[in-house]
């Protein structure tokens, strides 16, 4: 049996926080205000897999009011989340990801993010794929006061 799965979220960018990308944190400006890290990208792909497993969401598992989640490392809630998925059977595939942001450029570390979000979900790197976009200076995206990322996945068992 196949299942997909989607997940997006959604940070405003401020100062005086760091931007972290699948667990990468990347030289910015601005990062990524949350009640976690804020780490996008960790949370639109803890989504997806939760999703495509019927299993949840982030913010049922991992609600943003409970203290216990301040500050939280993103890359360990999505290693929380894909045990969950594991322990019922799943195997992940693959996942496909696209950032939009307007700064920073998310190209040049590309592969350390893929590296890093396929040693948390225990696939080979050719299992992980991430884009980076712009909001072509629209909308928040677009306007740099925001960052949004998408993930797809599919499992299988
Ligand atoms: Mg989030």
């Amino acid at each position: 049996m196949l299942k997909i799965g989607l997940g997006r979220d959604f940070h405003r960018l401020t100062e005086g926080r760091r931007f972290l990308l699948g667990g990468i944190a990347i030289p910015a400006q601005l990062g990524e205000l949350g009640h976690s890290d804020g780490d996008v990208l960790a949370h639109a792909v803890c989504d997806a897999i939760l999703g495509a497993a019927a299993l949840g969401d982030i913010g049922s598992l991992f609600p943003p009011l409970d203290p216990a989640w301040k500050d939280a490392d993103s890359m360990e809630l999505l290693r929380s989340a894909f045990s969950m998925v594991k322990q019922a059977g799943w195997h992940l595939v693959n996942i496909d990801c696209v950032v939009n942001c307007e700064e920073p450029k998310v190209l040049p570390f590309r592969d350390n993010i893929r590296q890093s979000l396929a040693a948390a979900l225990e696939v080979p790197v050719d299992a992980v794929f991430v884009k980076g976009k712009t909001g072509e200076g629209l909308g928040p995206v677009g306007e740099g006061k925001a960052v949004e990322a998408v993930a797809v996945c599919l499992l299988t068992k």
